[in-house]
């Protein structure tokens, strides 16, 4: 019976990639991979191996989780190496916990390849530290995928009144609930917000506004997903810090 990698592809740029994960894909009999992963990743892959596209987009799967837990498994009864490729770190909202947890009850071993969330690196290459001495001491990096104005809400909006920087991913569809939700709860209207699509790729799009006026930004530069939500005062440093774009 073969082992299960849950390896980490990192954002999107292949260098942002571990050693660890790029000698796996190396040495992978099989690769069941997401949208997210830089495709250009595949071509490290041993010739004529199997490669399974399992994408899910904004959270909505296009392959059902049931179905993916299914392919991990048949996967390891076939095969040695079996490398399960997702985009960021594999647990950063990319289900791996429940994948891992499944592989643990079906008894297949496993082994977790973490990666550069997007959480952290996509700001980075817009010049956004997510963290910064008198402005922002924690980051929060929370679900987009849930409206804010769903009757039961998992997510603790009341503890967002902080100036504490927040990510949200998956968010781009639901940006106006956000914003309108981050204001009711007393957030400043103008605070400082940034949309960034496609992080670390020659495709990276920022765009700045507030609270306010985002969404706006975000129609006019037309953003499409992957992108990602980052609210705080630390987006002015990217005045200063923007390096990439
Ligand atoms: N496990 C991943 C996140 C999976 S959720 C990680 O650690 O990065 C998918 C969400 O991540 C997307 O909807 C988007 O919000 C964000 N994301 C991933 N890659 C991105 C990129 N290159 N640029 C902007 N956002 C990205």
């Amino acid at each position: 019976m073969g082992k299960v990698f849950l390896t980490g592809a990192g954002p999107g740029d292949f260098e942002l990639m571990t050693i660890k994960a790029l000698r796996m894909i190396r040495e992978a009999d099989v690769i069941i991979y997401d949208r997210l992963a830089n495709p250009e990743i595949l071509k490290e892959a041993k010739d004529g191996i199997e490669c399974i596209y399992v994408g899910k987009a904004d959270g909505r799967h296009s392959v059902p989780q049931d179905e993916i837990n299914e392919i991990l498994y048949q996967s390891a009864l076939k095969y040695e190496k079996v490398v399960r490729l997702k985009g960021g770190d594999p647990f950063v909202f990319g289900r791996g916990g429940e994948e891992a947890l499944y592989l643990n009850k079906r008894g297949i071993k496993f082994e977790i390849i973490p990666g550069i969330t997007s959480a952290v690196s996509v700001p980075a290459y817009a010049g956004i530290p997510v963290t910064q001495r008198g402005m922002a001491v924690s980051f929060r990096v929370v679900t987009g995928h849930e409206a804010p104005n769903k009757e039961v809400s998992q997510i603790p909006w009341e503890n967002f009144k902080t100036n504490d920087t927040i990510v949200f991913l998956m968010g781009l569809y639901n940006l106006p609930q956000i914003s309108t939700k981050l204001i009711e709860i007393g957030r400043e209207k103008d605070t400082p917000c940034a949309v960034i699509s496609k992080g670390t790729t020659s495709e990276q799009k920022t765009v700045v506004g507030t609270l306010e006026t985002i969404q706006n930004e975000v129609i006019k530069a037309k953003i499409v997903s992957p992108a990602l939500i980052i609210v705080g005062e630390v987006v002015n440093l990217r005045k200063n810090l923007q390096w990439f774009d």
